[in-house]
């Protein structure tokens, strides 16, 4: 892998990172004044152990209180989650393709600069939006 290419894996990833964070962040912000602005938005987790699942934001969020403020999201070192189905820590934020609804993590199509690209049908959202 070139240097520009893991330039390029680097600032997906951070940029995944920031808008997972702003989603969140959003989230906790709408339905903060009671008005229920969190609707049916689920986030996409995956453990090693029980594979691709999403939860509800509200679950999520606890989960980050759990997890406790060092565990908050550090541009490449993400570290595992306690996984609410199993227990273990080997939970991970993850990413629903949305063409093809499949649940995989950041950065795994790694030979591609996009890192939420899907690995199953290849769709990247980022590349959709900034090709817009
Ligand atoms: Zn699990
Ligand atoms: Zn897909």
């Amino acid at each position: 892998m070139s240097d520009e290419t893991k330039k390029h894996v680097m600032i997906g990833i951070v940029v995944a990172c920031l808008l997972l964070a702003g989603t969140i962040m959003y989230n906790s912000f709408s339905d903060g004044g009671g008005g229920g602005g969190t609707g049916d938005r689920q986030i996409a987790l995956m453990c090693a152990e029980c594979g691709g699942f999403e939860v509800s934001v509200d679950e999520y969020r606890e989960m980050m209180t759990q997890q406790g403020p060092e565990a908050m999201m550090m541009p490449g070192q993400m570290q595992a989650m306690e996984c609410p189905k199993c227990g273990k820590k080997s939970c991970m934020p993850a990413q629903k393709c949305q063409k093809c609804e499949n649940i995989f993590v950041f950065g795994q199509a790694r030979d591609k600069n996009y890192p939420d690209r899907c690995p199953k049908c290849n769709y990247s959202e980022m590349e959709d939006f900034t090709q817009q």
